[in-house]
């Protein structure tokens, strides 16, 4: 998704290519063009103007290299500086050290949050753990069915709370806080090690279901936070991660449907204005479609 960007950026290096020396001039050209691309891709005119002023500076500065020609250096320092706007290092999951592992997924309806709950339970089985998914997402209908199906798909038990379903426990206040409560009190009953919470998504932010999941959040208390993003959302996606990061001060970002053809730049901006890592990508509808997200690698994808 980031095909268009990374075209732009690499024609802009080839114009640098074979000059012995960078001028001002050349610098200030190869940063409009930079800037220029961001635009397009999409990229929010804060983080765009503090990255160009970033890389203009650096690349006028005293950073040279005996061993990189000026083309090289300008793509080594948006590289580097592309990987500081995704998170710097890999963030992997904060485990906790005693009982299991809480972790929350908040965000909007329909940016996958309950097909992400599937597939990181999926992946954390994979990997040696014991995880269950707690179905707190009491608004949209069918969404505790959803996740079940989703759970089933992904081969991980689902704590739900309506009867009849194949939930091992029914909470008959269909109270999503107790439900989270409930939840989290089963998996240390059966001895899971990791706790994935569904929550409640509306089509835009509100006020009470930011309060619905500062509720849960204050009552199960969790080692992750994660605010699942839809990459396809364009520009909306900064003030939606603003309204997240200052409603339930969450502590990483999913970034879904990456596999689109989304310009993809509002999904950068996501990171730089929350200051919140980048730690999964969910790429695809299927329970296996999940990256854990690696800020080296996507800088270089970018650039390649
Ligand atoms: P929720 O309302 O946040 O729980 O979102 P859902 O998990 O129900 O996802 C909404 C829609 O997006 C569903 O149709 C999913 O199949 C689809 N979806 C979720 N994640 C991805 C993804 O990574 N790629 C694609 N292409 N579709 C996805």
């Amino acid at each position: 998704m980031f095909n268009s960007l990374s075209d732009r950026l690499a024609s802009t290096f080839k114009n640098l290519r074979g000059k012995g020396r960078l001028s001002e001039a050349d610098v200030d050209a190869t940063v409009r063009e930079i800037r220029r691309a961001l635009l397009d891709a999409d990229v929010a005119v804060p983080v765009v103007r503090e990255f160009t002023a970033s890389i203009k500076e650096r690349a006028t500065g005293s950073e040279v290299s005996e061993a990189l020609n000026p083309a090289q250096q300008v793509v080594k320092i948006v590289n580097e500086e592309l990987q500081g706007i995704l998170g710097g290092e890999t963030r992997r999951i904060n485990m906790a050290k005693t009982g299991p592992t809480i972790i929350m997924l908040a965000g909007l309806q329909g940016s996958g949050k309950t097909t992400f709950a599937g597939k990181l339970g999926k992946w954390l089985a994979a990997q040696g753990h014991k995880p269950i998914l707690v179905a707190s997402d009491l608004q949209r209908p069918n969404a505790v069915t959803q996740l079940q199906v989703v759970g089933e798909r992904a081969g991980v038990p689902v704590f739900a709370p309506h009867p009849g379903t194949t939930s091992e426990f029914d909470d008959p206040t269909g109270d999503p806080v107790q439900v989270a409560r409930d939840g989290v009190a089963t998996a240390r009953a059966k001895l899971h090690d990791v706790v994935i919470v569904d929550t409640a998504g509306r089509l835009g932010v509100d006020q009470e279901l930011m309060k619905q999941a500062r509720d849960i959040r204050d009552a199960i208390v969790p080692n992750e936070v994660l605010f699942v993003i839809d990459a396809m959302i364009g520009q909306d996606a900064v003030n939606t991660a603003l309204a997240f990061n200052e409603g339930v001060d969450f502590t990483g970002v999913v970034l879904s449907k990456l596999d689109g053809d989304a310009r993809g730049g509002a999904a950068l901006s996501v990171a730089s204005v929350t200051g919140k890592p980048m730690m999964f990508a969910s790429t695809g509808e299927n329970v296996a479609d999940i990256e854990q997200f690696h800020p080296d690698r996507m800088a270089s994808r970018i650039l390649d």
